[in-house]
């Protein structure tokens, strides 16, 4: 099993996560707690924390490093299937071949506020804006849930084992409104990022269950369908959802 276990050896970096957004008074959730590296620092200024770890061998220093706190409930499990409803912030430093599961898990749960430290180019595409290379299905679908913000680098030695990778810190808050997405629709545009919207909806036309021709008649129906989809902004990708549902239900 991948564990993806690169410790924080640096305790300002630590310091620096917890204090990111003001946890007084507040429940949290940390993922893959680890030894308890980050733990210490959130239980140090929250009202709980439950820390999630599925290694056992690693429980008893994540038990003996929070062992002075009472606010601290430290749980065997896997992230994946874990609730992550009911707290005021998530955080971790997430195991990386984890990531986008993860961060699709809490895009789907009912959460306020998240920092999570990554891989920096997972974390670039987070932020990406409209038009860049990094603009992707996981921008669309993270940005449509939540602002992303960088709020700083951590390099690579700040970890123990050395991972191959920098990483960067991402501030997630939850927008008041969802904006209405088609999360299928997304992800078939976005196999296509370089192509026509139109020509991308006619590529997909078994996906969407239509013949090529069917899917070709309905592309001319919407709006929008002469950019490429890499151009495409949010509020733009609302419009051709919210065109396109009513078409597909025919
Ligand atoms: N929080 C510690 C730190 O900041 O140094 C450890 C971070 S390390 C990058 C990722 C941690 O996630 C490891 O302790 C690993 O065992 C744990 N982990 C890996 N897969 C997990 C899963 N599915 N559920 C919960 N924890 C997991």
């Amino acid at each position: 099993m991948r564990l993806s276990q690169n410790f924080l050896a640096n305790k300002s970096v630590s310091r620096l996560i917890a204090e990111i957004i003001p946890l007084k008074g507040t429940r949290v959730l940390e993922m893959g707690a680890g030894r308890g590296e980050l733990t210490v620092e959130l239980a140090k200024r929250a009202k709980s924390v439950r820390a999630i770890e599925i290694d056992e061998k690693l429980f008893p220093s994540l038990l003996s490093a929070v062992k002075e706190f009472n606010n601290v409930e430290c749980v065997r499990a896997d992230a994946r299937y874990s609730s992550f409803n009911g707290f005021d912030a998530v955080f971790g430093n997430l195991p990386y071949h984890l990531s986008s599961e993860l961060l699709f898990k809490l895009l789907e749960s009912e959460f306020n506020q998240a920092v999570f430290l990554l891989q920096k180019e997972f974390v670039e595409r987070l932020v990406a804006v409209p038009g860049s290379s990094n603009w992707s299905r996981l921008s669309v679908m993270t940005q449509a849930r939540a602002s992303a913000e960088i709020v700083g680098f951590v390099p690579r030695t700040c970890f123990k084992p050395v991972p191959r990778v920098d990483s960067a810190i991402v501030l997630l808050k939850a927008r008041k409104k969802q904006l209405a997405l088609n999360p299928k629709l997304v992800q078939l545009l976005f196999q296509h990022k370089n192509q026509s919207v139109k020509n991308a909806l006619i590529h997909s036309h078994g996906a969407l269950g239509l013949a090529k021709d069917e899917a070709r008649a309905l592309a001319e129906k919407l709006p929008l369908v002469g950019r490429r989809v890499r151009t495409l902004s949010l509020e733009e990708i609302v419009l051709l959802s919210t065109s396109l549902n009513p078409l597909l239900r025919r």
